[in-house]
């Protein structure tokens, strides 16, 4: 992995150039932005770039640290991730302790930390103590959704760099480079990714498609029984382990989306939602739905969803979530 394969992160990889070329590389880096984005793989071509043998503009890409590296099998070069629910003490004690050896081959030594926000406290306490007072010929790499998960003292000892949303071109042109999916999937997949590029979502498209089905029937008709439908498939939707129901969260967010542009009248090729399954029209579906909802409506059912999420991720009961948000926005409308 190079900078020039990322896309869609000029920005990023311009300001990480300029710190290599006027010397000014911080000792610590932190990486923020959605998932699926490009920010470890951003990571992973620095470590490459300042290690490179080569010593080019960029990573070549083929040399054995580059290569080691990306398999992670570099001496210098060590990823951190949670290890279940957190990032703990002694995996921190581990690579802090090897990060203040003396580099094996490489130039700088690399420690990335791959979901930084999931730090324990004692953890994050002792990552502090490093970042205070850096090895040489070290850098650190934290990456994380947002800066806000983070100590504070952590987020002001390391530079910045916000990563950003990609452009559904960008994230349709990496899905055609990186899997054989007809155009049509392509398009139903970033609509789904918002964002970002999840190659893992391919895997669950005629799932991704049944949900999407389902929901859009209790949308355009949104009648007493098809909410009653539609409550039984949420339940057996949470107690399922393929996530249908973090689509179905996904799904309506893109839905609501997509009626806002058309109440505001704006070009249909813009709309995320133009086909259902692989080929069936979309928009007449979206406008049958838009005739249920006002504007005002529909931002709070845009808060409605945001608040399930929440909910879902403190734990809490998935079917009740899900079922609730259906009746909620059920109750708003009718
Ligand atoms: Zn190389």
């Amino acid at each position: 992995m190079s900078f020039r394969e990322i896309y869609g992160q000029e920005h990023a990889i311009d300001l990480l150039n300029q710190a290599v070329q006027r010397d000014r590389m911080p000792h610590a880096w932190l990486f923020t932005g959605q998932a699926n984005i490009g920010k470890y793989k951003t990571a992973v071509a620095l470590a490459q770039k300042l290690n490179c043998r080569k010593c080019g503009e960029d990573a070549c890409g083929e040399c054995d640290i580059c290569f080691q590296i990306a398999e992670q099998n570099f001496l210098d070069f060590q990823v951190l991730i949670p290890d279940g629910k957190f990032i703990k003490i002694d995996q921190i004690r581990k690579s802090l302790n090897w990060l203040h050896l003396h580099p094996d081959q490489a130039k700088k030594r690399v420690l990335i930390l791959d979901g930084a926000q999931h730090l324990g406290r004692e953890a994050a306490n002792a990552f502090l103590k490093t970042l205070e007072e850096p090895a040489p010929n070290t850098l650190l790499i934290l990456i994380a959704d947002s800066s806000q998960q983070l100590l504070e003292t952590i987020v002001s000892r390391c530079q910045q760099i916000r990563f950003r949303p990609l452009t559904e071109e960008i994230s349709e042109r990496i899905l055609r480079d990186t899997t054989n999916l007809s155009t049509a999937r392509i398009q139903l997949l970033s609509s789904f990714s918002m964002g970002s590029v999840n190659v893992n979502l391919a895997e669950r498209l005629e799932l991704m498609e049944t949900v999407q089905q389902t929901a859009i029937h209790w949308l355009t008709t949104f009648s007493a029984a098809t909410l009653e439908e539609m409550l039984r498939t949420c339940e057996t939707w949470a107690k399922s382990k393929n996530e249908e129901w973090r689509l179905l969260l996904d799904f309506l967010e893109t839905w609501f989306r997509d009626l806002t542009w058309l109440f505001r009248g704006l070009p249909e090729e813009k709309l995320i939602n133009q086909t259902v399954g692989s080929d069936e029209n979309c928009i007449s579906s979206l406008r049958k739905s838009g005739e249920h909802f006002t504007l005002q409506q529909i931002f709070e059912i845009f808060g409605l969803i945001a608040e399930s999420r929440r909910t879902i991720e403190l734990n809490a009961n998935k079917s009740l979530a899900v079922e609730s948000l259906c009746l909620q926005m059920y109750r708003r409308v009718v």
